[in-house]
């Protein structure tokens, strides 16, 4: 089920820096996402749109900035972004209780 990728048109360097929302909400963003039974992801950052709204934060840029470290949607945010962030931000995915 293969859809037709849009690629879009050359665009300025994917921000691949600092992420636009800070670490303590990117810390939260990963534990909301990777929190029990969650919703099965449908491919869209409908999670993490919520997620970014309910806090007031840029919606745009934060998808444009997970996008360029490959959390291309939900559930890819953690497995892609978590590698390069999860321990910048102190998130500790390890913890057991
Ligand atoms: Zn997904």
């Amino acid at each position: 089920m293969f859809g037709w990728f849009k690629k879009k048109p050359a665009e300025p360097e994917p921000l691949s820096g600092d992420p636009p929302i800070s670490h303590d909400d990117l810390r939260a963003l990963f534990e909301y996402l990777d929190r029990p039974n969650p919703s099965p992801c449908d491919h869209t950052h409908k999670e993490c749109v919520e997620f970014l709204r309910g806090r007031q934060l840029p919606v745009g840029k934060t998808l444009g900035w997970l996008k360029a470290n490959g959390g291309h949607c939900d559930c890819e945010v953690i497995f892609n972004v978590t590698d390069e962030w999860g321990e910048k931000v102190g998130w500790n995915p390890k913890t057991e209780e």
